[in-house]
């Protein structure tokens, strides 16, 4: 069969291939420790979860609304404008199928062939290739190590080209867990302002902040760029929701009329009854997304002093999500051959930072126990020894 040239282009996920070895390994018994995770170890809520339960007894179990279930984008709206000093009314909110659906919707409403779309390197890994997807062209900004993974304001404005149609930025960042400081989301703000470039905030990981770092939403930092500023976020990973697939986007109206009317011919409806979960995860306490924000910066804390500890292992501190990026460029190996013998000798999974655009660096997720975090850090520890 001759498929489709734009689906030929796209890779299969690097991610989803060093999970599946893992899997693979424990299905033949062996004691994998995975730090591959992208996703919360934590159950659902209860709360969450019951509401879902009675939405499903109360017959939400029909098409809904392209956009959304009011409530939910209501919702929606209340959250972003309270926490984050916006001024979204419903009707700029769509529900999707979870913040990997809003960009790549996204993509879809905005990019024409010939379009630019600037990524900051590392990046997570789907936004190429929704690039791709979408006819567009990849242009990558690497935000080096030594500026903690973060772009500068003079980076963003020496890339900008007539041909420049989208910003994607990410903060806090998957992969490195970088978090732009206020002022240099406003200075970042500055140079979007002057050009007419349409811009999307990746806020998923908004919740999930250490030390009393403060995230301010690039929508915010600027009134005059909210015309032309979307935020793509989600449930998955502060609610530990990821499998319920709910994710939304925030914006212009003309854009998000667009993606209502992009997602009546593609997806219809997000799951209605798992709408109605969501929207108990925002009108009810947030005490559990604190609880979880909490295990993570315990796990945070312990990985990080034992892999900057780690001869071979250069680690910037990352003030958000829940990862690690560190340099393992002192071994010499690549990202995949490093993770690839680290699986097979150690029986530790990592992330290549390939699969984020960075071959000198491994992802490791500390989305999983701290009794596994401490048996997997004894054997990365004994991989290094022998690698170093
Ligand atoms: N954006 C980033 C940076 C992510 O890490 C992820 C998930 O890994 C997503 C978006 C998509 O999340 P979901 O589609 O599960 O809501």
């Amino acid at each position: 069969m001759k498929l489709a040239a734009r689906v030929q282009q796209v890779p299969a996920s690097l991610t989803l291939a060093i999970a599946a070895k893992a899997k693979e390994m424990r299905a033949a018994g062996i004691d994998v420790l995975s730090f591959s995770a992208g996703e919360p170890d934590f159950d659902t809520p209860d709360h969450i979860k019951a509401a879902a339960k009675q939405a499903l007894d109360q017959g939400k179990t029909k098409y809904g609304p392209a956009p959304g279930e009011p409530r939910l984008r209501a919702a929606i709206a209340q959250s972003l404008n309270a926490h984050q000093g916006l001024n979204f009314q419903p009707d700029q909110i769509i529900v999707t199928n979870g913040g990997k659906h809003s960009l790549y919707g996204l993509m879809q409403i905005l990019i024409e062939p010939g379009d630019e779309v600037i990524i900051p390197s590392p990046y997570w890994l789907s936004y190429p290739e929704m690039v791709k997807l979408a006819g567009g062209t990849v242009k990558l900004l690497e935000a080096k190590a030594d500026n903690a993974y973060k772009i500068t304001p003079q980076q963003l404005r020496a890339a900008i080209k007539p041909q420049s149609k989208l910003f994607v930025f990410n903060s806090p960042s998957n992969p490195t867990g970088m978090v732009y400081t206020p002022e240099e989301v406003r200075a970042i703000a500055a140079v979007l302002r002057e050009s007419e470039i349409a811009i999307v905030s990746d806020e998923i990981y908004d919740k999930i902040l250490y030390e009393g770092t403060e995230h301010l939403s690039l929508a915010a930092a600027d009134p005059q760029l909210q015309e032309r500023t979307f935020i793509s976020s989600g449930f998955a990973k502060s609610y530990s929701m990821t499998g319920w697939r709910i994710g939304y986007l925030a914006g212009p109206r003309d854009g998000i009329e667009a993606m209502a009317r992009l997602q009546s011919h593609s997806t219809s409806n997000v799951c209605t009854f798992a709408q109605y979960g969501a929207i108990a995860a925002l009108e009810s306490s947030q005490d559990c997304v604190e609880q979880m924000r909490q295990a993570f910066a315990q796990r945070r804390s312990v990985m990080l002093e034992r892999v900057q500890a780690m001869a071979g292992l250069d680690c910037p501190a990352p003030h958000g999500a829940f990862y690690l990026f560190p340099s393992i460029a002192a071994t010499g190996l690549d990202s995949l051959t490093f993770c690839n013998r680290l699986l097979q000798e150690q029986h530790v999974a990592a992330v290549p930072g390939i699969a984020f655009g960075n071959d000198a660096c491994i992802r490791l997720s500390y989305a999983t126990s701290l009794e596994a975090i401490q048996a997997g850090l004894d054997r990365l520890e004994t991989f290094m020894n022998q690698v170093m």
